[in-house]
């Protein structure tokens, strides 16, 4: 695998045609001349020997440049040069079988120059494809966008991807060489070295080819969450473990701050189920604590008349004194849940209903819910506050789904649009939110008190207090909730909130009946 990396690093093998066959001819003249003036100058000694001996370098040169044409040719222009360095008085025969032998010589080195060149440039042709596909592998894993990272069995570095380094802040050539275990915590580093070996000597995998989440060190010492997928290859006689880590830190993050909203809403889910209900006691112990306020004048004057000096009527004073504390507090706790302020900003309706939908929607796809959603641009922001409107959407949602688990047909719709004007609040534009779903619509025995503390028609799961409170954070917010049939069957609930437009001030906590019935 180490060699594979170099090779991989290094720079594509050169293309190596050779000079070209014109060049061979060049070669081959030039070597012929020189041949023939050396062999001249040598005449002296040499005689009418190794003449065409002396031209064997010439061809083999030229073959190994040319291959076998320029050798042919060579080969003949060898002979006419040959020929020309005999002056000296020759036996024909003799001189006529070295010429025979030398051009049979020329053929044969010919031939197999030509075969040389030719498997020569098979196989450069192949290493350059071999070349060409590492480089591809090697940019494809460059750009995987999880970190990769190569070790040997002893655990030493012998690949760091972009991603790797982008993840752990160290270079590549900062970690090749080293071992992996600088890039873990320190209580599996010091173990690291043995799990490897217990692997190779047992075979027993613990995590190879079991993706699993676990903690990896940065170089500046923080730990980074990662899911760490190991598998395991055979390179060149060389037992290798790759490593693949997915950054964990954004989806761990996200979890959180889910589980935070989901906490927020649950919180304020609570806080707004006890109002409505202390909102229902007040609504109900108002008129029996008059009554016992008036018992009590009543029954006082009659003793008064009776009895003036009586102590019992000091003791019918306070209780009637106690009954009017009663019923101011009662007042006060209505006022209070009434004009519950709000913190309201501008938001968006689409981020809001879509984080919304996060928790409201869970586990739809797995109930076979088709969920269409239609935003209007031109009437995205709101002034709301956005944890009170994602409840009401959370609810609403909730509501739907619930209605339609056993319908053949089940979609639901989430729509915004221009909302019409709200004259309760001065002329301001609204906005307006449908969720549509096709289930069975709205039971006739709750329709008229659906928005109603404790009007439900699921005995045993419902509380029959979320579209009150719905009613109520909808009208604090100055807007209007309401429900029509949907077609072609199911119930379409509307609400509208203000809109929030350049110029447009603060809405002023509304001055709604308050809280309940
Ligand atoms: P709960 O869901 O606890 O019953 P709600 O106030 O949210 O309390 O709903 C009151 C009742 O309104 C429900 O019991 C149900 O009968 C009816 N309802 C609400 N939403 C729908 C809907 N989308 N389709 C049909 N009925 C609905």
């Amino acid at each position: 695998m180490d060699r594979l990396f170099r090779a991989l690093d290094a720079a594509p093998p050169p293309r190596r045609g050779g000079p070209g066959p014109y060049a061979a001819y060049g070669v081959a003249l030039a070597c012929i001349a020189a041949t023939f003036g050396v062999r001249l100058a040598l005449d002296p000694w040499l005689g009418n020997g190794v003449i065409f001996l002396s031209f064997v370098p010439t061809l083999l040169v030229t073959a190994l440049v040319g291959g076998a044409t320029p050798t042919f040719v060579a080969t003949f222009a060898a002979l006419i040069a040959g020929e020309a360095l005999l002056p000296h008085p020759v036996d024909a025969v003799p001189n006529s079988v070295d010429a025979a032998l030398f051009a049979g010589l020329g053929v044969a080195i010919g031939l197999g120059g030509g075969r040389l060149r030719r498997v020569q440039a098979g196989s450069e042709a192949m290493s350059r494809r071999v070349f060409e596909r590492q480089a591809h592998l090697q940019s494809i894993l460059d750009t995987v966008p999880d970190a990769m990272i190569v070790i040997d069995t002893e655990g030493i570095i012998q690949s760091f991807s972009p991603a790797a380094e982008q993840l752990f802040g160290w270079t590549r050539d900062e970690v090749l060489g080293r071992n992996v275990n600088l890039l873990m915590p320190a209580e599996h580093a010091e173990a690291h070295d043995s799990y490897i070996q217990r692997y190779l000597r047992t075979g027993e995998a613990r995590i190879i080819g079991c993706p699993r989440a676990v903690e990896a060190r940065a170089k500046t010492g923080a730990g980074v969450p990662v899911q760490l997928y190991v598998g395991e290859t055979d390179t060149a006689g060389a037992h290798f473990f790759t490593g693949f880590l997915q950054d964990l830190t954004e989806r761990q993050a996200s979890q959180r701050r889910l589980q935070a909203m989901q906490a927020e809403l649950l919180h304020t889910s609570r806080l707004s189920a006890l109002g409505e209900m202390a909102a229902a006691l007040a609504h109900e112990l108002n008129q029996p604590l008059s009554a016992i306020s008036n018992y009590l004048t009543g029954g006082r004057r009659l003793l008064q008349d009776e009895n003036p000096e009586s102590r019992a009527l000091t003791a019918l004073d306070k209780a009637a004194g106690q009954s009017l504390r009663a019923g101011e507090i009662i007042r006060r706790l209505r006022t209070f849940i009434a004009t519950g302020e709000n913190e309201a900003a501008c938001e968006s309706l689409k981020a809001l209903i879509e984080e919304a939908a996060t928790l409201g929607l869970v586990g739809v796809r797995d109930a076979g819910i088709t969920v269409v959603t239609r935003w209007d641009s031109e009437a995205d922001l709101v002034w709301v506050d956005r944890i009170q409107i994602q409840q009401v959407v959370v609810n609403l949602l909730r509501n739907a789904v619930e209605a339609m688990e056993t319908s053949p047909m089940r979609v639901l719709t989430v729509s915004t649009a221009a909302g019409g004007t709200s004259t309760e609040r001065g002329g301001e534009d609204m906005v307006e939110v449908q969720v549509a779903d096709t289930g069975p619509g709205i039971a006739p025995e709750v329709a008229d008190r659906l928005f109603q503390p404790f009007t439900t028609t699921k005995p045993r799961r419902g509380m029959g207090v979320g579209l009150s409170i719905c009613r109520t954070i909808i009208e604090g917010h100055g807007g209007r909730i309401w429900v029509e049939p949907n077609s072609p069957c199911g119930a379409v609930f509307r609400f509208t909130v203000p809109r929030c437009a350049p110029g447009l001030e603060a809405p002023a906590p509304a001055e709604t009946s308050g809280v309940g019935p």
